[in-house]
């Protein structure tokens, strides 16, 4: 412990999830500035990155998370020059809602409003529902969510940040107004920023280790479910998404993953699997989906999806406290948003509170 007291860090990011992660390799760009990601995992990713359906959803209706989306989802289809690599199946989506809703969405760049029957067509589990009608997104699809995150850090180590996991944040020293230094299980590190990316557990760490007074960061439960089926379902089929019945579907690995769209409030832990959940999907699976047949569980969890009260991402400099930033409340969207997410708050860091020699030396 003692060889890391009073080492200095420009930036201490507190989480090394797809927020974390990017911001980090956002900011490894700046070459002069020294970035430690403390994660107190042993292993990057174990919770919500770990643990999301892996979908690209990149028009929903919202225009704040739709620009993040846009941004997002051109990083994830062309990753930059060096970024390693990051398979996708582009097999884009079918969102099902109400004609006039569809209207809304369909008329957003990127969406078109069709006919129902255009989706049963391509993915034959589907029926007919009345007063339905289907948005397709041609660059929707489905990624591989830890190349995503290993290709962040990669990156971002090969630029010089340092990233220490099994390395848990346990206080902020706040003087003044501004942040001093950060205490973690291992050590003390001085320190002009920290970035708050920590999931479900942002509100804990601003609040219990930083004092801050925050807005309520609430993490919500869902579950995942792998089905396999007899019939084998095709990789290519687009993702389908049913808004007004609650449910989302996609091929995974022969069978579905399949998800009721349950949103439970639960506070930050290791997300644990809830059985009542599990037992409520037989009976949704037929209701929605009686093409299936008979199925067997092959896998599930549950993880956190982690939202303000506003339902806004929290992202960037926080207002009372000069050199705290925010990487957090991504909610269902950290997959997809994560790139624009990294390089808005990586920006924010560089633009706003560090002290300004570095701030205006340094170009992205
Ligand atoms: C079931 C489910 C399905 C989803 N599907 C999709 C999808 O298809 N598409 C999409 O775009 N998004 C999806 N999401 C959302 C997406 O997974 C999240 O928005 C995203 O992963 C959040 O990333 P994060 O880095 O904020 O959180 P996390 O991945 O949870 O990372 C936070 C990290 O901080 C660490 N940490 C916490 N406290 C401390 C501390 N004190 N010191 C050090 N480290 C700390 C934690 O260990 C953790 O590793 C889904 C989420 C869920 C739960």
């Amino acid at each position: 412990m003692s060889s890391r007291i009073n080492t200095r860090f420009d930036v201490v990011i507190v989480g090394a999830g797809l927020a974390g992660a990017s911001v980090a390799y956002f900011l490894s760009k700046q070459k002069n500035l020294s970035v430690l990601v403390l994660e107190k995992e042993l292993e990057p990713g174990r919770h919500s990155s770990g643990r999301s359906a892996s979908l690209i959803r990149s028009v929903c209706g919202h225009p704040e998370v739709d620009s993040l989306a846009a941004e997002g989802t051109d990083f994830l289809l062309t990753p930059p020059p060096g970024f390693g690599e990051l398979p996708v199946r582009p097999t884009g989506s079918y969102f099902l809602m109400n004609p006039s809703e569809a209207k809304r969405l369909g008329s957003l760049p990127g969406a078109e409003d069709v006919d129902l029957s255009r989706a049963c067509r391509e993915v034959p589990l589907l029926q007919a529902t009345e007063n339905t009608r289907a948005v397709f997104t041609a660059r929707d699809g489905v990624l591989e969510v830890s190349c995503l995150l290993e290709g962040f850090l990669r990156g971002a180590r090969r630029n010089g940040v340092v990233l220490r996991t099994g390395e848990e944040l346990q206080s902020v020293e706040i003087h003044r107004s501004r942040v001093c230094s950060v205490r973690t299980s291992l050590g003390i590190y001085s320190t002009g920023a920290v970035v708050d990316a920590a999931g479900a557990w942002a509100g804990d760490v601003a609040d219990q280790a930083a004092g801050l007074a925050v807005p309520s960061l609430l993490p919500a439960r869902r579950h995942l479910f792998v089905l396999q089926a007899k019939d084998p379902i095709p990789e290519t089929w687009p993702y389908v998404w049913d808004l007004d019945r609650n449910y989302y579907f996609r091929p995974e690995g022969g069978g579905l993953l399949v998800c009721l769209g349950d949103n439970d409030p639960d506070s930050p832990r290791d997300c644990p699997r809830d059985p009542a959940v599990k037992g409520r999907l037989s009976q949704r699976v037929q209701q929605h989906l009686p093409g299936l047949g008979d199925f067997r569980v092959v896998e599930w969890w549950a993880g956190h999806r982690t939202k303000d009260a506003s339902g806004k991402f929290l992202l960037g400099p926080d207002r009372d406290i000069d050199g705290w930033f925010w990487a957090a409340g991504l909610g269902g969207h950290g997959v997809t948003c994560s790139p624009a997410v990294g390089r808005r708050v990586a920006e924010a860091i560089v633009r706003g509170a560090l002290p300004r020699e570095r701030a205006s030396g340094t170009s992205a």
